[in-house]
């Protein structure tokens, strides 16, 4: 199959590879001259575990090629994606649909011969029928299908993810879409990844229900953990008592500063207003948003709380900015909520990440920033575990505490045992571990 993905980001760059990596004839676009130009020199705009080694072997290959311009590769193509932003929209929690809607002038533009149209944006219902009505109107000649094709990959995971999903859904109104893009997904016919064909408005709405349900997962666990510290109970025993009960499941119960990243607090807010609009309000994601909304701010608070209720003048190191390990994305990390309400109170942050700092910088430009774990602690009075990165897991706690002004660690992941770390001589606060009054 001749593929465009317009819209090389996260999911439209590997999306694309993966693709490439499955014997398809790949062209990725993206307006963003300065990335197309990195990545025809080899280089990766993202940090994406094998993303890099994925993108030099389909371009050798020849089956993986990049472009600023949509004209030709659409001409030429079976299936055009469009896999460009869907953020929320300034000032009411909507998604902003402007770039899918520009990307769909311009594909009309340059479409010749029967194309599928596929959006894997993450977009509302009813996005598809404007998204035809917009190629039409743009080209009333052209022959072509719009389906919806939404991705369910995860950043840090994605390849895998991309490669062996659980599901592929696939919304059609035209049956003259389904074959191709059952071409398109046929080599994971050997991984036995299920395909479900569903109406266009249903395989839209199955992405925001999905994200839905996950964010509310994890903040039902967040509340309990909360509980747990209030009646002396471990939020981590809560979840493996409850996890194992196959209708419930083990995944997203871990408890933590709250949900944030690209995906779940703007779907949350599109999903909310959308039943709005239609009159059917989802009272449990409205109740999930401002939950998680007040959480990260309550997690600087327990910063503050292990420092006796003051932090004026204090260092603080804060290991972890990104949003979660293994990817260099800071769009809305519980770091920057918790980081800025430290600053407020009159800390002074020592941060670092493996991957994230250079996005980080602009977006907390007050901070200083080290070159590793150790040297953010120097001189601090507590340390704050804010992202599970695997270079956090087996700390030299010692090391640590000989650093730092004092040893507290506040550990909002819960990677560490509090025997192992009070054996360590730190003061250990955690995530839903109450002691028993
Ligand atoms: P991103 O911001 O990383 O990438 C979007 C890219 O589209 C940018 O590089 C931008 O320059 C480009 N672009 C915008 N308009 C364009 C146009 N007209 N022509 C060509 N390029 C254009 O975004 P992302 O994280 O990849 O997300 C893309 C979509 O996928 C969103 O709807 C998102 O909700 C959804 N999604 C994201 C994830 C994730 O983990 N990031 C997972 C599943 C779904």
């Amino acid at each position: 199959m001749r593929i465009v993905m317009i819209g090389s980001g996260y999911v439209g760059l590997v999306s694309g590879a993966c693709l490439a990596d499955f014997g398809h004839d790949v062209v990725c676009v993206d307006k963003d001259a300065a990335k197309i130009e990195k990545l025809r020199g080899g280089g990766i705009p993202i940090y994406e575990p094998g993303l890099e080694q994925l993108v030099a072997s389909n371009v050798a290959a020849g089956r993986l090629s990049f472009e600023t311009d949509l004209s030709a590769p659409v001409a030429g193509a079976d299936v055009v994606f469009i896999g460009v932003g869907t953020p929320a929209r300034r000032g009411d929690g909507h998604a902003d649909l402007s770039y899918v809607h520009a990307a769909a002038k311009e594909i009309a533009q340059a479409l010749s011969g029967f194309t599928v149209i596929v959006t894997k944006s993450t977009v509302p219902v009813g996005t598809g029928d404007e998204v035809e009505r917009i190629v039409r109107e743009a080209n009333p000649d052209a022959d072509f299908a719009v389906a919806s094709n939404p991705e369910f990959l995860r950043e840090g995971a994605a390849i895998e993810d991309f490669k062996r999903p659980d599901r592929i859904v696939v919304g059609i109104e035209d049956e003259r879409a389904r074959a191709p893009m059952e071409a398109v997904y046929r080599p994971l016919y050997l991984n036995r990844s299920p395909i479900l064909f569903t109406s266009r408005r249903t395989s839209e709405l199955i992405k925001y229900a999905a994200n839905a349900f996950l964010a509310m997962k994890i903040t039902f666990i967040n509340e309990i953990a909360d509980l747990c510290e209030k009646v002396g109970a471990d939020v981590q025993d809560v979840s493996r008592g409850i996890g194992l009960d196959n209708r419930i499941g083990p995944k997203f119960l871990h408890a933590g500063p709250g949900y944030g990243g690209s995906c779940f607090p703007k779907d949350t807010s599109a999903l909310a207003k959308t039943a709005q609009d239609f009159e059917s309000p989802l009272r449990l994601i409205e109740a999930t948003i401002a939950i998680n909304d007040t959480r990260k701010r309550a997690m600087a608070r327990k910063v503050i709380a292990a420092l006796d209720g003051d932090v004026r003048g204090k260092r603080i190191a804060v290991l972890g900015l990104t949003f979660k390990p293994n990817t260099d994305d800071m769009r809305e990390a519980p770091s920057l909520s918790i980081v800025q309400a430290l600053t407020d109170a009159g800390a002074r942050i020592s941060a670092y990440d493996p991957e994230g700092m250079e996005l980080a910088k602009p977006m907390l430009p007050d901070i200083d920033y080290a070159a590793s774990p150790y040297a953010a602690a120097e001189g601090a009075a507590a340390l704050v575990i804010v992202t599970e990165w695997d270079a956090f897991r087996a700390l030299d706690l010692k090391r640590l505490k000989a650093s730092m002004a004092s040893p507290v660690l506040v550990d909002l992941r819960n990677v560490y045992r509090e025997e192992e770390t009070e054996a360590a001589g730190f003061r250990h606060v955690g995530i839903g571990r109450g002691t028993a009054t």
